[in-house]
């Protein structure tokens, strides 16, 4: 109860600042609430961005990395980038996309380049980027949703010491690149106003936008899920940009037609020499799978839910917090610096983003759709069922997903509407093993009782 009043007196702070007047073009925004420092934001950018190389493959290539530094640093030298240490790093993917860590770290797709029609379109994307960083919409949404556990990690971080662990064990870092219509619609305009002041045509990213929306759903593009259209882009660019000044927009960091070809012939190399199957055995031995349960359980007492669970199993995070993980330590294994689940079970509150407070199967698509976002190649595999979870309704939904233990994994999802907001409880196997599992699933799930 105390949880959901924070989150909603926030919540109403946050939307007094940005709403609680009639907003002229032009006009900029500000910050919305946030626990954390401007400092923290670039120190915890510089810790994911570690994980991000360790992900992605850089492009190893001079000259296209200053091209799109070259595009970034000019947009970045503008007033309303706020002066963050940004950085601009190509990696090899062929969705179109770009992402920014917060303070400042941002990486393109390769994809992204191959989709642009001209310089300006990059420089559109990148200039969106910028504005979430200076915004500081990703730690925003962070503080909103972790509202009650985040003070008391953040008041231990010590410059150097890794605070994107802490973030992942508490499972807050979900929210860093997922954000809401309204701070879209921020960084379209605040994009706008900085790719105008840098030289570039702030038209071209509604045109590159509006080129997106065309692909239509069978291509959507992965930018559109990250940053979802707030409603009208296209229009409130065009209606932003009547407040600037007329302007020669003349800017160029080099020839994007010859730069296009450049990233055309290398992602085709790349491709051809790492075909997709492949990256499972790059990763070299394969994580060995922890002993089966023994069938005797030890009792979990957090303070929003208890449930009971394998006594061969461990908590991962406190039990204060509305967020553990409870699994076989061998369950856990280590990517980058966070860990991976491959057996166990997550439970949490999800951030009811849209406010659409009730509607569980609305819920529940959003927390899949933001769950997919860092989980590539998450999706459903079955029929959603109703069921009652301590006299509350609650929605059962099988996904599958990549597992790092090899091969698919089964993600069974459950999903409770609860008065603190919508309680969610992941239970993850391989999927060649779940059978084995699903007696000791079915007792968590019996015992799981909610606190008043
Ligand atoms: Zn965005």
């Amino acid at each position: 109860m105390l949880r959901k009043r924070l989150i909603a007196a926030t919540l109403t702070i946050a939307f007094t600042l940005v709403n609680g007047y009639a907003r002229k073009p032009g006009e900029p925004f500000k910050p919305g609430i946030n626990l954390f420092s401007k400092d923290q934001d670039v120190q915890l950018g510089l810790q994911a961005a570690g994980e991000v190389r360790q992900k992605y493959k850089v492009v190893d290539n001079r000259e296209l990395q200053d091209y799109v530094t070259r595009i970034g640093k000019k947009l970045a030298a503008v007033p309303e980038a706020d002066k963050y240490p940004y950085t601009f790093t190509l990696v090899y993917d062929p969705s179109i996309n770009a992402f920014a860590l917060p303070g400042g770290p941002t990486f393109i797709h390769t994809g992204l380049i191959l989709a642009a029609d001209n310089e300006a379109q990059v420089a559109g994307v990148l200039a969106h980027e910028i504005s979430h960083v200076a915004l500081r919409h990703g730690t925003n949404q962070m503080s909103k949703a972790n509202f009650l556990q985040l003070p008391a990690i953040l008041a231990g971080v010590v410059t150097g010491s890794n605070i994107l662990a802490q973030l992942t064990q508490l499972g807050a870092t979900g929210f860093m690149l997922k954000f809401s219509r309204n701070a879209e619609t921020q960084a379209d305009l605040t994009g706008a106003k900085i790719m105008s002041q840098a030289g570039y045509n702030p038209i071209e990213m509604a045109r590159f936008f509006e080129k997106l929306e065309a692909e239509g759903s069978s291509r959507a593009p992965q930018f559109l899920s990250d940053h979802p259209n707030p409603g009208n882009r296209v229009k409130a660019v065009e209606q932003e940009i009547t407040a600037f000044p007329r302007t020669n927009y003349n800017a160029s960091a080099g020839d994007f037609a010859s730069v296009k070809n450049q990233v055309k012939q290398l992602q085709a190399t790349y491709v051809k020499q790492n075909p997709p199957s492949s990256q499972q055995g790059a990763q070299g031995v394969q994580a060995q799978p922890p002993a089966p349960p023994s069938g005797n359980f030890k009792q979990f007492n957090g303070k929003h839910y208890t449930f009971v669970h394998p006594d061969s199993w461990e908590v991962f995070g406190s039990s204060d917090s509305g967020a553990v993980t409870v699994a076989p330590r061998q369950g856990v294994v280590q990517k980058g610096q966070a860990g991976a689940v491959g057996y166990g079970v997550i439970a949490s509150f999800a951030l009811d983003e849209d406010n659409s407070h009730g509607d569980l199967r609305h819920e529940t698509s959003d927390l899949i759709k933001q769950m997919s976002r860092s989980n590539a190649g998450m999706r459903v595999s079955g029929e959603a069922r109703n069921v009652s979870i301590d006299n509350n309704p609650g929605l059962m939904t099988p996904l599958t997903s990549e597992s790092p233990f090899g091969g698919n994994e089964t993600d069974m999802l459950l999903t409770v509407a609860r008065p603190e907001g919508l309680f969610y409880l992941i239970f993850v196997t391989p999927e060649k093993d779940f059978r084995n599992y699903q007696k000791t699933f079915d007792d968590m799930i019996r015992s799981l009782r909610f606190s008043n």
